[in-house]
């Protein structure tokens, strides 16, 4: 059973670019079985999921959500349904022990798509799972990230943390056993019966897409004044070494554009 952990939709995500129906038939379509749908800092009620699920009756949708946590750390939190007192700029430890006290599991996302070092708080906080793989992980991150997993003692998964369609069936996770819901997803992510999975053909347009998005960002920062490369790879995120190497090609560009125009 393939399982993508981490999608969001333009229901609650303003960041995201797909309807909860382009989404579930994009996961369909590249052969997912099952999505959690993740929104930053809320999650779908039982109705909503429950009308999508009648919508889409051969995939499993399943509910889980994005905290927003201080130090731009996300984190993602499966089986708590009631989301109070989880608060975006809190403290990411106090995200993952709100998350154990309700019985649930909390993943680290993207850990260093702001930031390459990480805070003495995170690196302690008792995780249960690491993102080491997704569309908003720099490739010049991965090894970080698998390290960081093994730091942690806990498995890597991969998600496409998709906002876009392009982003899906890119990073998945095998199940060993099928489920039907929450809870027997948690079973089998608490005893590491899965294995994380890529597909290099959807890969590659995703991270084209990506590339594309961080240029945007750069253009953005440029437009603003910011053009020093440390101060934008501070607003961009992402890997330190892409934006270095990707602005001042950006720079170029646009000197071009202006001198032509
Ligand atoms: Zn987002
Ligand atoms: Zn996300």
């Amino acid at each position: 059973m393939y399982i993508d952990l981490h999608v969001h939709t333009n229901r609650y995500s303003s960041c995201a670019a797909m309807s909860p129906q382009e989404m579930a038939a994009e996961a369909l379509a590249v052969g997912l079985d099952a999505v959690v749908i993740t929104e930053h800092n809320t999650i779908w009620s039982e109705d909503e999921l429950a009308d999508l699920q009648s919508e889409f009756p051969s995939l499993l949708i399943l509910r889980g959500f994005e905290v927003s946590a201080a130090g731009r750390h996300d984190i993602l939190v499966y089986g708590v349904s009631d989301t109070t007192g989880f608060t975006r700029g809190m403290p990411p430890e106090e995200a993952v022990a709100l998350a154990h006290e309700r019985d649930g599991i909390a993943i680290l996302a993207h850990p260093f798509r702001y930031q390459e070092e990480l805070a003495a708080e995170v690196l302690a906080a008792p995780f249960d799972l690491c993102e080491t793989r997704s569309v908003n992980i720099d490739p010049y991150h991965h090894e970080l990230g698998s390290t960081l997993a093994r730091h942690y003692g806990v498995p890597e998964v991969y998600n496409s943390d998709g906002h876009h369609p392009v982003s899906l069936g890119s990073y998945y996770n095998k199940l060993h056993k099928s489920v039907s819901n929450m809870d027997e997803l948690m079973d089998v992510l608490r005893r590491a019966a899965f294995t994380p999975m890529e597909q290099p053909e959807r890969v590659r347009p995703a991270l084209e897409d990506r590339v594309e998005r961080i240029k945007i960002g750069i253009r953005r920062s440029i437009r603003m004044g910011i053009t020093e490369p440390e101060a934008v790879w501070r607003r961009v995120g992402n890997a330190r070494q892409r934006i270095y190497e990707m602005l001042p090609q950006v720079l170029a560009e646009l000197e071009q554009a202006q001198a032509g125009g």
